[in-house]
């Protein structure tokens, strides 16, 4: 029996439930060369083998993966959103391909920032870092980053991560300073580095820290638990009263989760030394196996070309972009269509380029929907979409070359809108093209507006927070117009044109243009946006 693209081995076409008009149209489409229809595998580079290898789960069924969470402490930058949304990205495009995934992040809700801004706030860390937690999910939803599967708070697992520093203790890898806290001996671990491939001959043994950052190139014993100081919220365990580093909380929950061995860690860049590197020391010291079989790292992002940072003035959480009018969508967008292993450049210019792509994509969906074609198929155009399919799954699968997956799908508009015009497009070619459309964006996630609702959640958010002030005029005009009193516009301009007040006409036109609402005329009528 032939498949039609939804059914294809190991292939799930939509990532969304689709709109029962939707689904018997998407099912008809056959694939020209079925033969050619191969299971997506994914060549990722793995920080550890220095290498693309393919990336399969090792039990057959579900792939398990861990992603370094947030620190709440502080509302999320741009920079972090790129993590998130690149990891977001790996884990749709496996779904894509039929992939099971099991996917860990954890919370670090206790840290020394967290401590010192809860005394500084007067409240509870719990009380401090809820606000902060509950604000980065609202950034993740409005972004449309999946939630994973597991999600961990490091003060709900206190009492698994005393158990693994007391394992470390009694294999010889931890010791207890006088002060009552316990580090990591790196001269226990012989593999020390072999992630970052740093050089640490000149290691000090025994020279410790204790910061849950430190400096980049200096290899130490590190903490795994530190003794409370005075005053300082902690908990009363058996190795003694204080609290857990940051490098053991994420052993403890990617073990608790994902066994001892398991198939990926992600994070971003700055996290392969010391963080990542301490995980695989205290994992491994303890289990002698493989903690994590593959380490995907996203790059860093530059701002106008330089360092993002406060003192600079480049600083860009998710909501400052909403405030200034960008929207949800655009800016995931501009996120994700540099490949994660390039830097990439956060520019205005960039999100405005990611709007007017996303406008493209957009108006072009509703040409084919709400267009009458003629039966049958163009030949030409089947090829134009099968190929734009193969080019947009091949860039994915490897290395999840996000640029190199995008510009198929923007030839094969292009190549639509002409024959649309010439009219020489048929009812199965916008069925073929609707499929490869969803197939897209199954990973991108851009197609359907739902951007109003963040703005609208940023604003209100500003209003409480007493940050009015940062919202862009453009926004502030966009959101005093009402979808009821654009229609009564529009319903008031055809009726000037009828009445041949073409003055009136052109006057609410450019009235709403101004606000930022387009109009579009068509024989059916008129039909509006907002840009
Ligand atoms: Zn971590």
């Amino acid at each position: 029996m032939k498949q039609g693209i939804g059914e294809q081995r190991g292939f799930v076409l939509h990532n969304r439930p689709l709109l029962q008009s939707e689904e018997p149209k998407i099912r008809r489409f056959q694939p020209l060369n079925e033969q050619e229809v191969r299971p997506m595998t994914l060549r990722l580079f793995n920080t550890l083998t220095g290498q693309l290898d393919e990336l399969v789960p090792s039990d057959g069924k579900a792939l398990r993966m861990y992603a370094c969470g947030p620190t709440v402490y502080d509302y999320g930058h741009i920079g972090n959103f790129r993590t998130f949304l690149q990891v977001d990205v790996l884990r749709r495009y496996l779904k894509l391909a039929g992939t099971g995934v099991r996917h860990v992040m954890n919370i670090t809700d206790v840290d020394d920032k967290i401590i010192r801004n809860a005394a500084a706030a007067e409240i509870s860390i719990s009380e401090y870092t809820a606000g902060f937690e509950r604000a980065f999910f609202e950034d993740l939803d409005a972004l449309r980053v999946e939630r994973p599967e597991v999600i961990a708070r490091a003060t709900e697992h206190i009492p698994r991560m005393v158990e693994l520093i007391q394992k470390l203790a009694a294999v010889g890898a931890a010791y207890q300073a006088e002060d009552g806290s316990w580090y990591f001996r790196l001269a226990a671990f012989p593999e020390y580095g072999k992630l970052s491939k740093k050089d640490l001959s000149g290691m000090e043994d025994g020279a410790r820290v204790d910061l849950d950052e430190y400096e980049k190139d200096s290899a130490r014993d590190f903490a795994l638990w530190k003794a409370a100081k005075p005053g300082e919220t902690s908990w009363e365990t058996a190795i003694g009263c204080g609290r857990p580093g940051w490098h053991i909380e994420c052993s403890t929950m990617a073990m608790e989760y994902l066994g001892e061995s398991f198939d990926l860690h992600a994070g971003g860049e700055d996290l392969i030394f010391p963080h990542h590197e301490n995980e695989i020391a205290q994992s491994e010291s303890v289990t002698h196996k493989t903690f994590a079989r593959h380490w995907m790292h996203v790059r860093f992002l530059l701002v106008d070309g330089r360092k993002m940072s406060k003192s600079e003035g480049n600083f860009y959480t998710l909501r400052d972009l909403l405030l200034k009018g960008y929207k949800a969508s655009a800016i995931r967008l501009a996120l994700i269509s540099v490949p994660y292993r390039h830097q990439f450049n956060f520019t205005f210019d960039g999100l405005i380029e990611a709007t007017a792509a996303i406008d493209r994509l957009r108006t072009f969906v509703a040409r084919l929907k709400q267009g009458i074609f003629a039966p049958g198929f163009n030949s030409a155009l089947q090829s134009a979409a099968k190929q734009a399919q193969d080019e947009c799954r091949a860039a994915l699968s490897n290395d999840l070359n996000t640029a190199e997956a995008r510009a198929p799908i923007f030839d094969l508009i292009r190549t639509a809108n002409t024959a649309i015009d010439h009219g020489q497009l048929r009812v199965v070619d916008r069925d073929a093209i609707l499929g490869v459309l969803y197939q897209f964006d199954a990973v991108f996630d851009v197609l359907e507006d739902r951007d109003a609702e963040p703005t609208r959640h940023a604003l209100a958010w500003a209003e409480q927070s007493g940050r009015l002030g940062d919202v862009s005029p453009e926004l502030l005009a966009r959101q005093g117009l009402t979808d009821e009193a654009i229609e009564a516009l529009v319903a008031e301009r055809t009726l000037a044109k009828k009445q041949r007040n073409f003055a009136r006409a052109d006057q609410i036109r450019n009235e709403l243009a101004e606000k930022g609402v387009v109009l579009e005329d068509s024989k059916d009528g008129v039909r509006w946006k907002r840009k």
